[in-house]
């Protein structure tokens, strides 16, 4: 998606340790116009599955999934983050490691909001290990649900993310695969 490309190139902030900050427009200020275009460019893309609904991940999933939604009609579900996991068995869950806070956590969603008819978008700013993903996409299997498919705002594709979940069968689509980066000298090449 050029738009991206051309903001990320213009506004995005190359960090040490293989991290892209994009806060000014998407993950901490969000330029509503942009992950609009962002939301428009995904139902394009996956305009012929029949997705009910979208799933994505606290905190920064959630703007650019409402967004995708309007063009979907379809409700959005966000795993969330927790401190610990009831063992009531009200929620499915997975073990996330964070790629930016370098901590594992437990995500859950509560069983009410997904069950097995359900046909899923995944929906994530970045895709870095697939360790979020792949979170995910475990809750989905658990419900006994389908993911239609995977939407990614920006791709890391020099990290194994990409290639694991594509390797899995799942139709993986990313509006930018960063192919490298160099926080020294600023420079950023994209896949074409
Ligand atoms: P993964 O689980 O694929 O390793 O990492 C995905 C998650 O880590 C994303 O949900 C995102 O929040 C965060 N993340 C990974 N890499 C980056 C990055 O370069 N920049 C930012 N801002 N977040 C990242």
């Amino acid at each position: 998606m050029e738009l991206l490309q051309e903001r990320i190139r213009k506004d995005g902030v190359i960090k040490s340790g293989n991290v892209l900050k994009v806060d000014s427009f998407l993950n901490h200020q969000m330029d509503i116009e942009l992950i609009n275009e962002i939301g428009k460019e995904f139902k394009r893309i996956f305009a012929e599955c029949p997705i009910n609904k979208i799933l994505t991940i606290e905190a920064s999933g959630i703007g650019i999934a409402c967004l995708t939604a309007q063009y979907f009609n379809v409700p959005v579900v966000f795993a969330k983050k927790a401190q610990s996991i009831n063992i009531d068995g009200a929620v499915y869950s997975a073990k996330i490691e964070s790629f930016t806070h370098k901590k594992t956590y437990d995500v859950i969603v509560s069983k009410k909001f997904i069950s097995p008819e359900d046909r899923i978008l995944i929906i994530d700013d970045f895709l870095a290990n697939g360790c979020a993903l792949a979170g995910l996409i475990d809750i989905v299997k658990s419900a006994g649900a389908s993911v239609e498919g995977i939407g990614i705002v920006i791709e890391k594709g020099f990290q194994n993310g990409g290639e694991m979940i594509r390797n899995m069968g799942i139709r993986l689509e990313s509006l930018a695969i960063v192919e490298s980066m160099n926080a020294e000298n600023s420079t950023i090449e994209f896949r074409k």
